[in-house]
C-alpha cells in the first residue's frame, strides 16, 4: 500500500525548500499524497510571526498546482498546544491501522526529535522519512544525537520498500539536495525590503505584499 506523507511546519511562510523536499519525497518514497499540516501553536519554538489563517492560505496557494499535495488545517483550528503525536493519533484513527504513514522532515529536525512530546510514540504511529544533503549522511551526524535517538535510528533504519510494506516504525533516509532557503531568510528579506523572487512561489510572494506581512509596523 503506498504510504501517505505528512509534512508539518510553521510555514511562516512556505517556500521552495519545503516544496522541493516534499516533491522529492513524493517521488522517492512513492507516496500517494502529502498532507501539509501548518502548526497552530508550536510547542518548541517562538510563536509564528503571522496568523494561522495567513500561513494556511499561503500553503494553499503554494500547492495549488500539485494535486498530490493537500492542505490539512486541523492543527491551526485548535486553540490548545499542538503536539505531532496527537495529530498522528487522530490521523491513525481516521485511516486505520494498516495504512502506511510517513512523517517527513529535514535532517536538522530529526536530530532534535528527542525534544518532541512523546517522541518515541511517534514511531508507533508512523515511519519517519528524513531528507539529508547528498554527501552529508545522517549516519555521520547521528553521534551528536541523544543515546535513545541514536538507538532508535540504528534499530529502525530501513530501505524505502519497507515503508509500503509496514504501517509504521521505520526510519528511512533519502538524499535530497537542500536548497539554502529558510522562512527566516524570507522574513528578514521582506523586512529589509529586499527581493524574495524565486525563493518561493510568486503567488505566495504576492500574498505577502498584498497583506503587508513580515513588515515592521
Ligand atoms: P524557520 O526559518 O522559521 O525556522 P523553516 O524554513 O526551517 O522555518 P519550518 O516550517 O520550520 O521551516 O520547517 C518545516 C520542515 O521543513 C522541517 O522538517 C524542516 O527540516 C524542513 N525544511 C525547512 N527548510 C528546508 C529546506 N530549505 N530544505 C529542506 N527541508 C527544509
Amino acid at each position: 500500500m503506498r504510504p501517505i506523507g505528512i509534512l508539518g511546519g510553521t510555514f511562516d511562510p512556505i517556500h521552495y525548500g519545503h516544496l522541493r523536499l516534499a516533491e522529492e519525497m513524493l517521488e522517492l518514497a512513492q507516496l500517494q499524497h502529502i498532507l501539509f499540516i501548518p502548526t497552530g501553536n508550536p510547542p518548541h519554538r517562538d510563536a509564528p510571526q503571522v496568523s494561522a489563517a495567513h500561513r494556511s492560505e499561503m500553503v494553499k496557494l503554494a500547492i495549488s498546482d500539485q494535486p498530490a499535495f493537500i492542505l490539512d488545517d486541523r492543527e491551526v483550528k485548535r486553540s490548545n498546544k499542538c503536539y505531532t503525536v496527537n495529530t498522528l493519533r487522530e490521523l491513525r484513527a481516521e485511516i486505520g491501522v494498516s495504512q502506511p504513514l510517513c512523517l517527513l522532515m529535514g535532517g536538522d529536525a530529526f536530530l532534535q526529535l528527542h525534544t518532541w512530546h512523546e517522541w518515541e510514540q511517534i514511531l508507533e504511529l508512523a515511519h519517519i522519512v528524513v531528507g539529508y544533503r547528498p554527501g552529508y549522511t545522517l549516519e555521520e551526524r547521528i553521534h551528536s544525537a541523544t543515546p535513545a535517538l541514536r538507538a532508535h535510528y540504528q534499530h529502525r533504519l530501513c530501505a524505502v520498500d519497507y515503508l509500503s510494506k509496514h504501517a509504521f516504525g521505520g526510519i528511512a533516509e533519502l538524499a535530497i539536495p537542500k536548497l539554502e532557503i529558510s522562512a527566516t531568510l524570507i522574513r528578514t528579506r521582506v523586512a529589509e525590503k529586499r527581493t524574495i523572487r524565486y525563493l518561493l512561489p510568486a503567488t505566495v510572494a504576492h500574498y505577502i505584499y498584498k497583506h503587508n506581512l513580515y513588515t515592521p509596523c
